[in-house]
């Protein structure tokens, strides 16, 4: 299994492409022109870290290009999905909501999604972020988003995070950290990140 890193242009969110076997993942969507040459096969999927419009602004087109792709993610999730306030892209010029719900697939707590022949990606719920916040654990690689960034204090001044939430979702990460290499929702020298 082979983890491809994307900068995105909007906050230096990171997207990352999982490829196995010629076939592709992807965690969170920010510019599909950088993250395409990087799938290998067929995509057969989203992991949504979040809903925050700077993790999904690339749905609409990926999904014309992949429309067997299906989006991965909670309740909170799909709502933020479909509403540009809630994933915050009405406050920044780009209003965003996915046009095509029927590849949602919601999660719980605990959840595995299968991705390769025996390898799946189990759903953490790290809330506190956002309410929608989901930490992938995948192997001894862990998705974290906006939950936890090594060095970085977790945005909790934004309209529906939760800063104690969000406090007890970092020490449920540090541990499942612990012997994994953390993959995070922005690249560490982005200024501002939502
Ligand atoms: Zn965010």
């Amino acid at each position: 299994m082979e983890i491809r890193q994307v900068v995105n242009t909007v906050f230096k969110s990171c997207s990352y492409v999982i490829v196995h076997e010629g076939k592709s993942w992807l965690v969170d969507c920010g510019d599909v022109d950088r993250i395409l040459p990087m799938i290998d096969g067929p995509l057969c999927g989203v992991l949504l870290t979040h809903a925050h419009f700077d993790h999904i602004y690339g749905l609409n087109v990926l999904a014309a290009m992949f429309p067997k792709a299906l989006v991965y993610t909670t309740r909170a999730g799909k709502e933020e999905l479909l509403s540009d306030k809630l994933n915050f892209s009405k406050y920044y010029g780009e209003p965003f909501v996915l046009d095509d719900t029927e590849v949602v697939r919601l999660v719980e707590d605990g959840d595995e999604v299968p991705l390769f022949d025996g390898i799946a990606a189990r759903a953490v719920f790290t809330p506190g972020h956002s309410p929608s916040c989901v930490t992938w654990v995948i192997g001894d690689a862990l998705f974290t988003g906006d939950s936890f960034i090594p060095g970085v204090k977790t945005v909790t001044n934004v309209p529906h995070s939760d800063k104690e939430q969000a406090a007890v979702s970092e020490v449920l990460i540090r541990d499942l950290a612990v012997g994994r290499r953390v993959y995070a929702g922005h690249a560490s020298e982005s200024e501002s990140m939502i």
